[in-house]
């Protein structure tokens, strides 16, 4: 009866080990430069629902090295950080109800924490989506590609 018990634990070990690994959140960090700890994030339609985890680990507040996690089609990247230059920090530098961005989180500071969640099942496998910082002067090198698989 004993082994019978570590079997079954040993194998709930497994199999939580087995689903983080393939898993629908992901954590990204950031710190104070213009970087992305990952440029690629894998994510599965079968996932249903994918989150992103991002976390600020430098030490400048998000007035002079926010960060948040804007997702768009490839074609939108530009011209959605453009817009959300003039939409300032009260707006997470994203303009209000623009239909071209996928997802985005809070623009956040050194120390912080934020994720956001979106809906991936809506999303095309053979389209190029970018990820990437709309905090202005970020987005040319904080970037990376959303595959949807
Ligand atoms: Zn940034």
């Amino acid at each position: 009866m004993k082994i019978f018990v570590k079997v079954i634990l040993g194998y709930a070990v497994i199999s939580t080990a087995l689903s983080a690994q393939s898993s629908c959140d992901f954590q990204i960090a950031v710190g104070d430069n213009l970087q992305f700890s990952q440029d690629k994030v894998v994510a599965r339609k079968a996932c249903g629902t994918v989150t992103i985890n991002l976390k600020h680990e430098g030490k400048l507040p998000k007035n002079m090295m926010g960060h948040n996690w804007v997702l768009t089609h490839a074609k939108d990247v530009s011209a959605v950080a453009t817009d959300g230059m003039s939409a300032g920090l009260n707006n997470q530098y994203v303009k209000a109800g623009d239909s071209r961005v996928i997802a985005f989180s809070e623009i956040i500071g050194g120390g912080e924490e934020t994720s956001v969640s979106f809906n991936i099942e809506a999303l095309s496998t053979s389209e190029d989506y970018i990820f990437f910082c709309s905090f202005p002067g970020h987005f040319y090198a904080m970037r990376g590609i959303l595959d949807v698989t």
